[in-house]
């Protein structure tokens, strides 16, 4: 990447480990970080609502900012509670950084879709306000690359686990909480059934996905819509079983409520065949080096 880095929705789960790597990599004047939130942790910071335009240029000129990462958006869980602002908040959100690259005041766009584009059916049919709006945005990519050439690159993440963040109201958020109630208590009750799969990744193998697909020639990006991007798949059973290897006596109890619905509507796996020949992608982490590190 050439050129400054603006981060918005620095703050999160995937934003607060994104930003340290990219100013491990890029230097730490580099990248600016953004949240609607008042104070950032540490480095350049500056608060920003990204249904803002006119606050989002003012950035953009002041750091002469090339290379935008948006990943603000209201989680699965989260936005059928908020259904017309998490619509809002994706789709303006996601057109103010769209038309800053139309109008060639940036160059280059990251911006994360989902496993939640996919339905019941395993086909493209999302019956969650936050599928709607990632598969709308995967459109909007595709759209905006045809038509004005907007060089905009995404991943359909999948569940993502890290122990730096805490997690923002999704799914998955299972999946990082039974580690910190397992140091705790060495008991979990969880909220989605035993043998709900997904497929899930260490935050480590995403935010390197994240930033090699920002790197990769344009040429070698040939899905602009959205790259499916997998590690290992498993169940909340699972997982526990892998804790419990580790930590003698742990025990997991199950209590669903409707985040398990909307588990129920995900792919348990998703082939990311074309991410690895296009561009290289390739996961380091599967359950047992997940669960190993996360106890650590
Ligand atoms: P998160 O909820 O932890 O972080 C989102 C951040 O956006 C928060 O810090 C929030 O304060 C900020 N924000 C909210 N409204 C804003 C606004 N109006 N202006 C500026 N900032 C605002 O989410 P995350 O887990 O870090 O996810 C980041 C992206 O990755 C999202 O687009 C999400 O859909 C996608 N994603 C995440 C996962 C996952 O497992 N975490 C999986 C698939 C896709």
């Amino acid at each position: 990447m050439t050129g400054n880095i603006l981060v918005i929705g620095a703050l999160g789960q995937v934003g607060s480990e994104l930003v340290e790597n990219l100013r491990a990599k890029y230097g730490k004047n580099s990248v600016i970080a953004s949240d609607i939130k008042d104070e950032g942790h540490g480095g350049l910071y500056e608060k920003l609502d990204i249904l803002d335009k006119d606050a989002l240029l003012a950035i953009v000129y002041k750091y002469e900012i090339k290379n935008v990462f948006n990943l603000v958006a209201l989680l699965s869980a989260t936005a059928e509670k908020h259904v017309d602002y998490a619509w809002q908040l994706s789709m303006d959100g996601h057109f103010n950084v769209l038309n800053l690259a139309k109008d060639k005041i940036i160059d280059k766009i990251f911006w994360p879709s989902s496993i939640a584009v996919f339905g019941p059916n395993t086909v493209m049919d999302p019956n969650t306000v936050y599928g709607i709006a990632k598969q709308a945005g995967e459109r909007w990519n595709e759209y905006y690359f045809n038509r004005y050439g907007v060089d905009v690159r995404s991943i359909r993440y999948p569940g993502l686990i890290g122990w730096k963040s805490l997690p923002g109201g999704g799914t998955t958020d299972y999946a990082v909480d039974i580690f910190h109630q397992a140091r705790k208590t060495n008991t979990y009750e969880c909220f989605l059934n035993a043998n709900a799969t997904l497929p899930m990744m260490m935050m480590e193998d995403a935010v390197r996905a994240t930033i090699d697909i920002m790197e990769a020639p344009s040429e070698k990006i040939k899905v602009r819509s959205s790259y499916n991007l997998a590690a290992d798949s498993f169940s909340p059973a699972e997982l526990a079983t892998e804790i419990a290897a580790h930590k003698e006596g742990f025990t997991i109890t199950y209590k669903t409520d409707e985040r398990d619905a909307i588990a129920a509507s995900w792919p348990q796996s998703i082939d990311d065949s074309t991410a690895r020949a296009d561009w290289g992608w390739k996961h380091t982490y599967g359950t047992k080096t997940l669960v190993t590190e996360m106890l650590a």
